[in-house]
């Protein structure tokens, strides 16, 4: 698999010739061609998970392919809102609702919640009576399987994302006269790359969900399934395939007998339009291994020291001398600072870049950029065949004080 078309590979060329510091680049012409068969259904409807890039364009792009907005903070929602997007169609997750946000999201317009505790649903039913507004609600439910498994949204283990079915049971919900309940909230899976396994999670889900409005007395009008859907970080792995996996949301849908299924994407959404490109400051052997030394790490894209998993990488220059291993670090005087080890060709000088693809989801804002004092990344775009750019890089004087 490649992770990298020649005309992107010929604009990044081209990119590099005037712009010495790391930079990112998201193709929105790529992006508009994956989003727009995703939303081309009447199965699911669609979310996007801000979190994963909030960058305006992106947001442009994803509204452009019939998105809605799922935001989990005060700074989101300003973010999404400022691109023009009716507040209507935003939705709030989040673990964290304090009462200040929710105030802030009721002025704003934003009327379907996600509660995670029985205190968000007190605070979102004050504040509602205090703006006289009706506010749909989705409870986020926790579930246990016997054969438990972790990963970084928890899976079995105990996350502060909703609540078990056990403390849902306590709440009254006539009690809550500005709120409709309709529906159940779930999420504890990410970066799934097997249908199967999705639609076998999604699957088990269903009995207690529908148990769980039932004895709370709601009807379960909505189910919501989070994203999860996982992108490919190694050329052997494949893509997911979007028409089977609709085909396995219709089950559920039916199964589980609502009158919409929705989703939050973020990775799958914008996770492959994005590119990071990296120059290589030196090549060192240590202790029999080839070591790679770049300008850009971690602080820009933390995801490898998060989970352990590299993003794919190649060197930017076509380069025929045989490859081998190398152990590619950034620039923090930290050992976390690790990007991972790739196969490059072994003539990689300080001339060079290497190109981290698979970036577009989760890198810029997912990372630790003031450690050190390195320069900020820039963000370009590539649009209808054009590029530009929207932040430029910065060095510490931007922000130290
Ligand atoms: C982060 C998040 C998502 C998106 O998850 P992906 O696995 O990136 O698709 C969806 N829903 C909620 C509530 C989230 O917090």
């Amino acid at each position: 698999m490649s992770f990298l078309s020649t005309h992107v590979r010929s604009h990044i060329n081209q990119l590099v010739e005037t712009e010495q510091n790391p930079f990112f680049i998201y193709d929105l012409d790529q992006l508009s061609n994956h989003l727009k068969p995703l939303t081309e259904q009447n199965v699911v409807k669609l979310w996007y998970a801000v979190k994963a890039n909030p960058l305006s364009k992106v947001i442009q792009t994803l509204d452009k392919c019939g998105f809605n907005f799922d935001v989990a903070s005060s700074g989101e929602l300003n973010q999404v809102l400022k691109q023009g997007i009716a507040a209507e169609r935003v939705l709030n997750t989040g673990p964290a609702k304090s009462k200040q946000q929710i105030a802030h999201f009721l002025a704003a317009g934003v009327r379907t919640f996600v509660a995670e505790s029985l205190n968000q649903v007190t605070w979102l039913n004050q504040a509602a009576q205090d703006n006289e507004v009706k506010l749909d609600i989705l409870l986020r439910v926790q579930l246990r399987w016997p054969d438990g498994e972790k990963n970084p949204l928890g899976g079995n283990s105990l996350t502060p994302f909703g609540l078990g079915c056990e403390q849902w049971q306590t709440l009254t919900i006539a009690d809550y006269q500005q709120l409709n309940f309709v529906g159940l909230h779930i999420f504890q899976w990410g970066n799934m790359l097997s249908t199967e396994k999705l639609a076998q999670l999604w699957s088990q889900m269903v009995p207690p969900l529908q148990q769980l409005s039932q004895s709370l007395g709601f009807k379960l009008d909505v189910l919501d399934l989070g994203g999860g859907l996982g992108i490919p970080y190694q050329a052997n792995e494949t893509r997911l395939n979007w028409p089977v996996l609709v085909d396995a949301l219709a089950t559920i849908k039916q199964a589980a007998g609502v009158k919409e299924l929705w989703m939050e994407l973020g990775r799958y959404a914008v996770g492959e339009c994005g590119h990071y490109i990296n120059p290589v400051v030196e090549q060192k052997d240590n202790f029999g291994h080839h070591q790679l030394i770049t300008r850009g790490g971690i602080h820009h894209i933390l995801r490898p020291a998060v989970t352990n998993q590299a993003f794919p990488a190649q060197l930017l220059r076509q380069s025929s001398a045989p490859t081998h291993s190398f152990l590619v670090h950034g620039p923090l005087c930290t050992a976390l600072d690790s990007l991972g080890e790739h196969q490059l060709p072994n003539d990689v000088t300080e001339t060079d870049h290497l190109i981290f693809s698979q970036v577009g989801a989760y890198g810029f804002t997912e990372s630790m950029p003031y450690f050190l004092c390195h320069e900020l990344a820039a963000e370009y775009v590539i649009e209808n065949n054009v590029v530009s750019c929207i932040r430029q890089s910065e060095s510490a004087d931007y922000y130290l004080r």
